[in-house]
């Protein structure tokens, strides 16, 4: 489970069983609405855990928890004054972590609203000025942990699946990219291509050149990709020098005629470095009934083919077919 699940799950688990008990306590007081609210309130969360447990999905995205826990304290503190009010506090604070920030502003400044009306009628204007004060307070406390821990949150998985020296994607989301894109192919027939690219002899730069070296020509790759491609397109880089690129609504013709100007481009760069460095690459396009990892096989297949024809040059290979040589004939 994601780290949000887990802190929805959790926060949906304990306020379920903090609140179960007092369905009985106003039961037997004969506050039978605001019973009925917290069984309401206990039902959501219960199914709240069980969507995520059995289904990979957050019930109604989460809208009903502000809802009813509003309903409760509001109707609780209008009848019961203070006992009531109590439960305020730890309510705004669970909407900052249960739901996108923006949408928890909103429901917790109606929340806000709500509770300063109410306690301006139920407590002399003293408290009413304390209690509007302390829980707008926690309001404001709490929307800045939930704000800084979502862009903790997202550094972290910018770290994780970033790789530092190029600013390409790792291979931490690799294959749920790709299982996209065969999703999208199965599903609406879109056509989708990887290009696999390999350094040329890069060994031979790091040791002619030093490593220093060979991670500018790494770095230079990188930014001649990301210069040329589409926003949607997405480079990662899968191995030492070894790059991939996914190539959305991009059918084999179309992606052909981009590799083979990759390619071309490459070997006329000099890479702040002045070294001549060439790059092979291995083209295919996703089939709607393959695996990721058969897809990127293929890529592989053909990146094998080109190295083996004599590299800077690109393959392109079929689901069915054996692969052919688009080199770069005729551009050299
Ligand atoms: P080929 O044309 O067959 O691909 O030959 P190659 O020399 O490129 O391939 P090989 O697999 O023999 O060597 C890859 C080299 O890439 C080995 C290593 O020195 C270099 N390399 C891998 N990662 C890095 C890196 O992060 N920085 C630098 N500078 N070099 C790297
Ligand atoms: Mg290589
Ligand atoms: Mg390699």
């Amino acid at each position: 489970m994601g780290f949000r699940r887990q802190l929805v799950y959790h926060l949906h688990f304990w306020a379920c069983l903090a609140v179960a008990p007092l369905i009985v306590v106003q039961w037997l007081h004969q506050n039978y609405l605001l019973s009925a609210l917290l069984f309401l309130f206990c039902a959501n969360a219960l199914l709240v855990i069980g969507f995520l447990r059995f289904r990979q999905h957050y019930f109604l995205r989460g809208w009903l928890f502000p809802l009813l826990a509003m309903s409760c304290a509001v109707y609780s503190t209008a009848i019961n004054g203070h006992v009531g009010l109590y439960w305020a506090y730890p309510a705004i604070t669970a909407v900052f972590f249960l739901m996108p920030l923006r949408d928890a502003a909103i429901s917790n400044f109606v929340f806000l609203t709500l509770m300063a009306v109410t306690a301006f009628y139920v407590f002399p204007l003293s408290e009413f000025w304390r209690i509007t004060t302390s829980l707008g307070l926690t309001c404001l406390f709490a929307l800045i942990f939930a704000w800084l821990v979502g862009r903790l949150q997202q550094e972290m998985t910018e770290l994780a699946t970033t790789d530092p020296l190029t600013g390409c994607r790792n291979r931490a989301t690799l294959a749920e990219s790709l299982t996209n894109q065969i999703k999208l192919c199965k599903r609406y027939g879109r056509p989708s291509s990887i290009l696999l690219l390999d350094l040329d002899h890069f060994k031979a730069i790091n040791d002619n050149w030093g490593h220093h070296i060979g991670d500018t020509v790494l770095a230079g790759i990188a930014r001649l990709l990301s210069n040329r491609l589409r926003d949607n397109d997405h480079i990662f880089r899968i191995g030492g020098e070894e790059f991939m690129v996914l190539l959305p609504e991009t059918s084999l013709p179309e992606a052909e005629t981009l590799a083979r100007e990759l390619v071309k481009s490459v070997a006329v760069e000099p890479f702040q470095t002045g070294i001549g460095v060439t790059i092979s690459g291995g083209l295919t396009q996703a089939c709607a009934n393959e695996t990721w990892s058969v897809w990127l096989k293929r890529a592989d297949q053909a990146l094998y083919k080109a190295k083996s024809d004599g590299r800077n040059r690109v393959v392109q290979l079929t689901g069915s077919s054996p692969p052919a040589d688009i080199g770069l004939q005729g551009d050299r």
